[in-house]
């Protein structure tokens, strides 16, 4: 089955070319939102030593829950976008109130928390829980969007086919090192622009080199 294939190219990649980065050493689903919040639209490489200082600063969600927002707003203004800052504090309160301090393993309530989205709680449930999730953000959607031919435009990761075909690729045994090979995958190869099709292990069927032919995902 096609899913079977990509996953297969994707890993083979991923073995030579995977980036270290602290969050990828963690299950702890606290560890695993503050660094998803803060990747959100700024690059990895920007976010390591952020997450370090906040980390230490907030080892765990109770100290983050009763912290004072404007010093967590201090660390992560280093990030910018500041609208952000107020999700860490948000989430932290959210859990302690309605989960005693523990996050839920359930993908719906996972999606209910402050500031968490579909992409956060997808996280979260593949690399923490081990557990299938149509994680969909820009990046994933741009590859599905391109290897399958949709030819979608507008914000693609919200449509339906997008996601069914991402739900489709982590119905997975290991979902969580498939997002980490993805995260990577779509950011040194299949890049939003001038992606390096030569170096893709899957130009060959890939429909974006290859011509409008669909692919049929059976
Ligand atoms: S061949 Fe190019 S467009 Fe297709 S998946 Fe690979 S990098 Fe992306």
């Amino acid at each position: 089955m096609i899913e079977k294939y990509i996953r297969r190219k994707l890993f083979l990649w991923y073995k030579k070319n995977y980036r270290d980065f602290p969050w990828r050493h963690t299950k702890d689903p606290y560890r695993i939102m503050i660094a998803e919040f803060m990747l959100h639209r700024t690059k990895a490489e920007q976010v390591v030593h952020v997450y370090l200082e906040f980390i230490e600063k907030y080892p765990d969600i109770e100290i983050l829950a009763r912290a004072n927002f404007k010093d967590i707003k201090k660390v992560t203004e280093h990030l910018g976008l500041h609208w952000r800052a107020k999700h860490f504090s948000e989430a932290a309160k959210y859990i302690i109130e309605n989960h005693n301090g523990e996050f839920p393993e359930d993908y719906g309530k996972l999606r209910e928390i402050p500031g968490a989205g579909e992409y956060v709680a997808g996280a979260i449930s593949t690399v923490c829980f081990n557990k299938p999730a149509p994680v969909v953000d820009s990046n994933i959607a741009r590859f599905i969007n391109r290897y399958f031919g949709l030819n979608l435009s507008g914000e693609i990761r919200r449509k339906k086919k997008i996601v069914e075909l991402s739900a489709k690729l982590f119905e997975y045994k290991n979902p969580g090192k498939l997002l980490f090979a993805i995260v990577d995958f779509t950011s040194l190869i299949c890049k939003p622009v001038k992606p390096l099709c030569d170096k893709c292990l899957l130009k060959n069927e890939c429909r974006y080199i290859n011509g409008p032919s669909p692919i049929i995902w059976s």
